[in-house]
């Protein structure tokens, strides 16, 4: 008889659960509102809702666990959240606890940061597949990460591995949210690179970009950088390109460290393709070690936006 895992992803505006299959199809989904601003104990009660919801009384007893992708960082209790990002008077909260209470039964239950869970999800289901050792980054808004080594997760002594954002690639460069200076975040994150973007545009009137954002440039941002890229836009696609290549140099420090010889990159602004992956290819190529040269490559994630409902599954999955 087969059976399912649920995975849960939960977001600042949608709690979204799935029925998994083992070998990580969702078979169902269904989505409902997290509640974010009515405070942690509220958003435990919609994922238990979301949970309730998916374990129809026939894939009921086939369920073998439950998974839960959450932001910020979980703690090495394994139950512990704290302050996951847009959410409000949540400083530190027991969501593993909470969601169980709710449920009122011992299914098997784990929780784990959510851009982890999509590492782990990219090496069971994904681009990582029967690779052991990787570095996985989200690139969107901000630039999370997730290290797999072995196959797992690797959270590190205090439980907040991964924080590929947040390595500096310049002691002199832009101040970063997190508070260090010159984080690559501070340059690829989307609204730093948006206003990267303007920057240089200001004195590059005649590029394409302005005529799509009719001259605002509040509207600038790397999906019109992309579009104008794509029509040919030397200064978008210099914007892009250089993107790429500063992110192709952390993710090369990070690879001489560990001794790897793969990243996968997803999220939003990696959905620019090769506009991006070739100048950071091209990047780690020249950044890494000799020995790692020939091997190191840089790969696009494949599982999108399903990422964190599958990674949340494969945590309650037999390795
Ligand atoms: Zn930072």
């Amino acid at each position: 008889m087969s059976t399912y895992a649920i995975g849960i992803d939960l977001g600042g505006t949608t709690v979204k659960a799935g029925l998994v299959s083992i070998d990580g199809k969702i078979l169902q989904q269904i989505s409902m509102p997290t509640e974010a601003d009515k405070g942690p104990a509220i958003v435990a009660g919609q994922i238990v809702k979301a949970i309730k919801k998916i374990s129809s009384p026939e894939n009921d007893k086939r369920i073998i666990g439950v998974g839960v992708a959450t932001p910020g960082i979980v703690n090495t209790d394994g139950n512990t959240v704290e302050a996951p990002p847009n959410f409000k008077g949540w400083v530190s909260f027991p969501l593993r606890d909470s969601i169980a209470e709710g449920l009122g039964n011992n299914i098997p239950l784990r929780i784990e940061n959510d851009a982890n869970a999509a590492a782990l999800a990219e090496a069971k289901f994904g681009a990582g597949r029967g690779k052991k050792n990787f570095l996985f980054v989200i690139w969107g808004t901000g630039v999370g990460g997730g290290i797999i080594i072995d196959g797992a997760i690797y959270h590190g002594p205090h439980g907040g591995a991964g924080e590929f954002g947040h390595g500096s690639i310049d002691y002199e460069g832009p101040e970063c949210n997190c508070g260090n200076i010159g984080c690559i975040e501070s340059y690829i994150g989307q609204k730093y690179l948006s206003a990267r973007a303007v920057r240089y545009l200001e004195t590059r009137r005649d590029s394409k970009v302005w005529k799509l954002v009719q001259n605002d440039a509040a509207k600038i941002e790397p999906k019109v950088l992309y579009e104008a890229a794509m029509m040919g836009d030397k200064a978008a696609t210099e914007i892009m390109t250089e993107a790429g290549e500063l992110l192709g140099v952390a993710i090369s420090s990070f690879m001489n460290i560990m001794n790897f010889d793969l990243a996968i990159v997803g999220g939003g602004i990696s959905a620019a393709g090769d506009l991006v992956f070739k100048p950071m290819n091209q990047r780690v190529k020249k950044c890494v070690m000799a020995p790692l040269r020939p091997i190191a490559q840089v790969l696009p994630a494949h599982l999108g936006n399903q990422a964190g409902i599958l990674g949340a599954a494969g945590l309650v999955m037999p390795e």
